[in-house]
């Protein structure tokens, strides 16, 4: 299975994905002639014929459906600031090379040879073990997850899901934890349009200038700290460390920090086209970031005083996306705790909340599904993170195997 995962991601990420223009089905077909060769009923999705998502079932009786997730599209990969060429597939120094090896044609290869592999075992699942390879999660324009749970709901519900987003193995006080994610924070950006009248430069007298009263206004937002508040993810985090926030190990703080509060960071800016011009309107993006459970309307009387009332403008949330969570005491927890038991004894799993969100939040929203984030690799944190969506993105075969056995445990764990 080692290999034939590893050959199997070689030839996903031969396979150019990048999104835009996506062009995933390819990659859906290439999955679809395994999973078939492999005994599996395959059905291809599209809502225009060249971003296909592909799904695959294991059907057996009435008991809990298990969703395997992953995504078939990648961002842009740049050859001149890689060592190796970004769609070869290279297996190297006992690692996979190429653009999705982390994000995440990996766990899409994973999730592929662990439902092949268990249906060429004759595993009967108590009720369902579903496969979804879906179209453009990095970009998000409505032709994968989102479209599938609207267009074709009955091809993705499932009780419980495994997507990415979690899996990091930290070691902390001389323990062990692999880091699971079961929330997300909601990204909520939003526009303040500041309005003045224009007027010739050399003059400013006469003018009413809207990027000086915008610059106030920024500084506002940038001085304000929200009151921080412990959730339900975060203490379940320091439960299983066993400290308080106060005396977190600073890996672990740096972990949670975004975790206890909104953040709000001004990030674009635009007034005047012209140098000579004194601008009569200037608008700010802000980019927000909310604790699950939060939504726009809640926090926007916050940002209202923080704006003050002694200037005028329009505030304008632009979309809001992500913010939900699963429960923590449910079956899929526990296959998860029971994983870290037999991947490495006496290690654990703690929960997390992501500052990111992924597709997730469409079954979260769609069918109450159970959906976390885990996909466990021994590969450093610190390391991974400067690879995803950068040069020489590469994956140990070790992780991908680990990430195998993962899977078939959950299979085994929750639908045996
Ligand atoms: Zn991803």
């Amino acid at each position: 299975m080692r290999d034939e995962a590893t050959q199997l991601l070689s030839s996903l990420i031969r396979v150019d994905t990048t999104n835009p223009p996506g062009n995933e089905t390819a990659a859906a077909e290439l999955l679809r002639d395994y999973l078939e060769a492999n005994g599996l009923e395959c059905e291809l999705y599209a809502r225009t014929p060249e971003r296909a998502n592909v799904v695959a079932r294991l059907r057996g009786g009435d008991g809990p459906s298990l969703l395997f997730l992953g995504h078939t599209d990648v961002v842009l990969a740049d050859p001149a600031e890689w060592s190796v060429p970004p769609f070869a597939g290279e297996v190297r120094d006992g690692q996979v090379w190429g653009r999705g090896a982390l994000d995440m044609k990996s766990q899409v290869a994973a999730n592929a040879v662990a439902i092949a592999s268990l249906a060429r075992e004759g595993f009967r699942p108590q009720g369902e073990l579903i496969f979804a390879a879906t179209a453009d999660e990095e970009v998000g324009d409505g032709f994968g997850l989102e479209w599938l749970c609207e267009a074709h709901p009955d091809a993705v519900r499932c009780d419980f899901a495994i997507n990415e987003g979690g899996g990091d193995r930290l070691e902390l006080g001389g323990s062990t934890y692999w880091v699971c994610s079961t929330a997300e924070k909601m990204s909520a950006p939003f526009r303040i349009r500041v309005r003045g009248r224009s007027g010739h430069a050399s003059m400013p007298g006469i003018a009413d200038n809207a990027l000086v009263k915008a610059a106030r206004l920024v500084e506002r937002i940038a001085a304000y700290a929200p009151p921080r508040e412990v959730q339900q993810e975060v203490a379940a985090f320091l439960r299983v460390l066993d400290v308080e926030l106060e005396t977190l190990p600073p890996v672990a703080a740096e972990l949670v920090e975004p975790l206890l509060a909104p953040t709000f960071s001004p990030t674009m800016i635009s007034a005047s086209r012209k140098r000579n011009v004194i601008p009569a309107l200037c608008e700010v993006t802000v980019d927000c970031r909310l604790l699950p459970g939060t939504t726009p309307a809640d926090v926007e009387p916050t940002i209202r005083d923080v704006l003050g009332d002694d200037a005028e403008y329009e505030l304008e949330f632009t979309e809001a996306q992500g913010g939900t969570r699963s429960a923590l005491d449910t079956p899929l927890w526990r296959a998860v705790e029971s994983f870290a038991e037999t991947a490495e004894p006496g290690s654990r799993a703690v929960p997390i909340c992501t500052a990111g969100f992924t597709d997730s939040h469409w079954l979260r929203e769609a069918f109450g599904t159970v959906a976390y984030g885990f996909f466990p690799a021994r590969m450093p944190p610190e390391v991974m993170s400067t690879l995803i969506h950068s040069a020489d993105e590469r994956i140990p075969v070790d992780d991908l195997e680990l990430g195998v056995t993962w899977l078939r445990h959950a299979a085994h764990t929750l639908l045996a």
